[in-house]
């Protein structure tokens, strides 16, 4: 026989889109429309449903950017229509390219009732199934003019990202506003064709299957009248019928398809705009989970739902119902679906918890598995905290991103640096947007590298980002393929169902050890510098906070915020949302966080302040130092506050051939005559940390201008320019008493203003970097070339660190050439090594050269400063900003985590003269308080956590200064851990065991 598949294939293409979708409404008539148009922000729901309204017609332009429209729409079903499906084809101007990033609407009843949200693939709403004839339709659209930032020519610069920058011209054009009569067959005959299209090209050329197919659409479309389709539509579905019957393969591939759609708790709309999004895809989810028997839809973020609770208490209720019928199904157990790589070990711990518990107190239920599709990598720290916070399972998709090398599983183990593991599944179908078309599912069937000892995965399905979730077209498109020969089996699922089955038919999956890096947007932990100082900051004043007050309320009875504390945490957790800290959103976005920065801070300062006094007492004209650090610091030991007399600095000294000394008996630095660090020598190990022939402390200035995505990605070509910024304009002594030289450089349109100080008593050379930033596509590096021969470096992550690799031997160490660290990098050879700490960067370097004079391996730390992007915020990173580094040569990795909780945790100067004892102590250094507070519950039982930060293992006795009554392992929940004995009180103290990095978290009951 002739071969006339290509034939075929482009009939069924024309046909489907010239003749067969266009005849799904054979009859409409316009609906009368007319507009309000808000003057500013929204307005509550009664206040757009009353307003008074203009026409507006079919064809006109409306909405400026970030405008919000109320139409209001109204007509007559024609008497003719009885008896037929009739529906609202409600276009605002759509294009269906990107569906989650342009208009949208939420149509309401004029009671103010949502009905369902309005998207570019989701225009329609049901008005009856049935018509009489002559029902009256009024419906109020509330209508989001949000502007277009990212569509057919991505990252372009533009100044629609801030409705301070965005003018006021029309967005869209109003495209249709009509009442149609769906002719139902025709829609059933889409969707058997698209299906069965889709899946046909899918399968191998020389199978039975491929040719069955083609054949049955054939004379499938043999049957349409052309002129007539929807009278002809039934007979073409009988001749499908028997290939859509045909059952599937007892061996094939099995998805669970779960209903979703990722919104970004805020990106290229800000953070008001997400509350919206959430309300229209929620109202569509729960109208189509009433229409739709087997369906399951998921949501995360519990912040999402707060949202709507808070907002759209109407919306919220159906989403209560839905939730308590099973079938809208709370996932995650996160606040939101953060970053993970900056989050610190605390504010990732919290993450789960005010997650978590937002589920268990709102709907009862508990989540066991983490879902973090789009997240942009995974810190080696997480499967401990996922697992200390009750949960056993991870779901992401976005390794599948990384652009170098493919990972080699879709479903395995993941095992933390503690050695926590984590029963992990990435959907081999590489979204979290699967429209169910064929592709897809071929894709992830063909994909899944479990192949013959598994067969189980995920596909999240639907339009995400405001697009609307799933649609009734991909509902249909699964019912096909339930059980269609040829294609994977498709089950509406929940993702525990998912990942019971799955982890039953795998027990002894593969095993990846340490961190999920993704070889991708590795620009993102160093863009919006100041998102990222606001959240480093936040999350050690919450420490403090929560220390102080903890502290202050066991000893003088000092009224502990829970209130204050709660909510400050969930604004802090909010920020580290996936796009936000990572400094991926639109410029309103990062304003808006700036500002929501410094009003936390403000509030924690004051919360640290009452606190601080009240434990000081009466101010009688001394001063105490409070060390909020888990460290003993200049005698003061952690958590507790002294006196502590001022140390005497030695004043710089001339250097010969230009420049200045420093030295303060244990550590002498030398800058040269361009400012730059020649020399820092140990004096007690008579060890030169800096390599020869180079300085450090030099910053390097780079182009940086991506291929793509340009806050998200620097490209490694990026090295292959450099401009050394060795040109000074001042140097001089502080001048005031300090060991400090102060040092001034300007470069293009820039200054750098720096301070580099040694304090008495440390080993510790501190620079303070101010920067002036007003450069384009740019990235500003501190280079510290060390004289240090190390196969690997040690970055901190949560609760410990993860080792990399300084050297490319392969393409995976190779792809690492920008990574994250939170407080500090370390780099050692037995017995000796160096740590360079921040106080608020997380991007860096680590390079390795061998030195032609005399053998020696040079071993370069650079830490990210600046980038300049321009795309989504075309000024990112513009302005002043303030670094804290310091290098601390002679460092042991316990160094490296005292000195960078330190540099994080400036000691505080309160008045008052009586010793403040500290309320917990533990007896060895590694051992670290990660946090004391007084338990959630309000008991008032305190709270402590520790961890082992070294990577060995330790014991020490924890003692609180205070009467236990009882000790028990909890979660991090705070509650009990049933398979865990509870530790003793033994003379009022507990001794602990821990293995390396293993975190504990303990309640401390006090007695009366
Ligand atoms: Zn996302």
């Amino acid at each position: 026989m002739h071969d006339d598949r290509k034939l075929v294939e482009a009939r069924l293409k024309r046909v489907l889109d010239e003749r067969i979708r266009p005849a799904l409404y054979p009859d409409s008539t316009p609906l009368d429309v007319s507009v309000w148009t808000a003057p500013g922000e929204p307005v509550p729901v009664a206040e757009g449903l009353t307003a008074p309204a203009e026409p507006i017609a079919v064809g006109d332009r409306w909405g400026a950017p970030w405008g919000t429209s109320w139409f209001r729409v109204s007509g007559t079903v024609p008497e003719a229509w009885a008896g037929r499906t009739v529906e609202a084809v409600l276009d605002l101007g759509f294009d269906e390219n990107m569906p989650g990033f342009q208009c949208e609407g939420l149509v309401y009843r004029p009671d103010g009732t949502p009905v369902k949200g309005l998207n570019p693939r989701n225009q329609w709403v049901r008005i009856a199934s049935h018509a009489t004839g002559g029902e009256q339709v009024l419906l109020h659209i509330e209508a989001a003019s949000n502007p277009v930032l990212l569509d057919y020519h991505p990252f372009l610069p533009t100044q629609l990202g801030d409705k301070d920058t965005a003018g006021n011209d029309p967005q869209y054009t109003l495209t249709r506003m009509d009442l149609a009569v769906l002719d139902e067959t025709v829609w059933e005959l889409v969707q058997d064709l698209e299906v069965l299209g889709e899946l046909m090209v899918e399968l191998s050329e020389d199978s039975d299957r491929r040719h069955d197919i083609l054949r049955a659409i054939s004379r499938a479309l043999d049957a349409i009248d052309l002129q007539d389709v929807n009278s002809t539509a039934a007979a073409a579905r009988e001749r499908l019928a028997g290939v859509l019957a045909v059952p599937a393969r007892p061996t094939a591939h099995r998805i669970s398809a779960v209903g979703h759609a990722h919104i970004d708790s805020a990106w290229l709309w800000p953070l008001r705009e997400t509350v919206r999004k959430v309300a229209r895809t929620t109202s569509n989810m729960t109208a189509l989970l009433e229409d739709e028997g087997d369906f399951i839809y998921t949501m995360s973020q519990a912040q999402q739902y707060a949202w709507i609770k808070e907002h759209r208490p109407e919306v919220y209720a159906k989403v209560k119902k839905a939730v308590a019928e099973g079938r809208f199904v709370p996932a995650g157990g996160m606040w939101v679906e953060s970053d993970t790589n900056m989050p610190g070990s605390e504010a990732m711990a919290r993450q789960f918890v005010h997650g978590k518990r937002f589920f268990l107190e709102e709907f009862g239920i508990e989540n066991e598995e983490a879902w973090l599709p789009d997240t942009f990598g995974f810190a080696a720290g997480l499967p401990q905290i996922i697992k200390a916070a009750g949960s056993k399972w991870l779901l992401t998709q976005k390794i599948s991103w990384s652009s170098i090398n493919k990972f080699p599983h879709h479903t395995f183990t993941w095992e933390g640096i503690d050695g926590t593991r984590i029963f992990t599944h990435f959907p081999p179908v590489d979204t979290y947007n699967c429209s169910m078309k064929g592709s897809e599912i071929a894709h992830a069937a063909r994909n899944f590298k479990e192949k013959g000892r598994a067969r189980h995965s995920l596909a999240p399905t639907g339009w995400g980002d405001g697009g609307g979730g799933t649609t009734r077209e991909m509902i249909a498109k699964a019912a096909r393929m339930r059980d269609l020969d040829g294609s994977a089996t498709v089950h509406w699922e929940t993702p525990r169902e998912f990942f019971t089955k799955a982890e039953t038919e795998y027990p002894d999956p593969p095993v990846w050890v340490g961190e999920l890096y993704l070889e991708l947007h590795r620009a993102t932990l160093t863009s919006q510098a100041q998102t990222k100082q606001g959240n480093r900051r936040s999350e050690h004043l919450l420490r403090e906070a929560e220390l102080w007050a903890a502290s202050a309320a066991v000893r003088t009875g000092f009224t502990y915020p829970y209130e204050q504390l709660d909510r400050l945490w969930k604004t802090v957790l909010l920020h580290q949302f996936h796009d936000i800290l990572p400094g991926s959103s639109i410029a309103w976005v990062h304003r808006e966080a700036r500002a929501t920065y410094a009003a936390v801070a403000e509030e924690l300062l004051g919360i640290i302040d009452a606190a601080q006094r009240a434990l000081a007492g009466p101010a009688t004209g001394g001063e105490l130092v409070f060390n909020a650090a888990p460290h003993t610091r200049a005698g003061v030991p952690a958590g507790a506050a002294a006196p502590v007399a001022p140390a005497a600095a030695t004043a710089p000294l001339p250097r010969d051939g230009g420049g200045f000394v420093l030295d303060n008996g244990l550590l002498r630095v030398e800058i040269d005559g361009r400012g730059l660090v020649v020399s820092a020598f140990d004096l007690s190990a008579r060890r030169e940390a800096v390599a020869p022939g180079t300085a450090a402390n030099l910053l390097q200035l780079h182009p940086d201008f991506p291929n793509q995505w340009d806050a998200w990605d620097v490209d490694e070509f990026y090295r292959n320019t450099v401009t050394d910024l060795t040109d000074l304009d001042e140097m001089a002594p502080a001048g005031d008493g300090t060991a400090s030289v102060r040092v001034v450089r300007r470069f293009g349109s820039s200054s750098v203003t720096q301070l580099l100080s040694l304090a008495p008593g440390t080993k510790r050379l501190d620079i303070d970097t101010e920067v002036d930033w007003h450069e384009t596509e740019k990235f500003l590096k501190a280079a510290f070339p060390l004289d240090v021969h190390a196969e690997r470096y040690a970055s901190e992550t949560q609760f410990g660190h993860v080792f990399r690799s300084t050297h490319t031997n392969t393409s995976w160490d190779a792809a690492k050439f920008e990574a994250c660290n939170h407080r500090f990098v370390h780099v050692e050879e037995p017995g000796w090594g160096v740590a360079l700490v921040n106080d608020s960067t997380y991007g860096h370097d680590v390079t390795r050269t061998v030195r032609n004079e005399d053998g020696g391996t040079t071993t370069t730390v650079r830490v990210s400063l600046l980038r300049a992007p321009r795309f989504p915020d075309p000024e990112t990173d513009q302005g002043v900003h303030r670094f804290r580094h310091a290098l601390v040569p002679g460092a042991s990795i316990g160094d490296a985590v005292a000195e960078g909780y330190g540099i994080n945790l400036p000691e505080r100067r309160v008045p008052g003269t009586a010793a403040v004892e500290p309320l917990v102590v533990v007896d060895n250094d590694a051992v670290v308080v990660s946090a004391v507070k007084l338990a959630d519950d309000e008991s008032g039982d305190v709270i402590v956590r520790v961890y082992e930060s070294r990577g060995g293992r330790a014991t020490t006795r924890l003692r609180p200064d205070f009467t236990a009554a009882e000790v028990t392992a909890t979660d991090l929940l705070e509650r009990p851990l049933p398979s865990v004995a509870s530790p003793e009180l033994v003379d009022g103290a507990v001794e602990l065991l821990l293995r390396p990095f293993q975190m504990v978290t303990l309640r401390l009951t006090r007695s009366n």
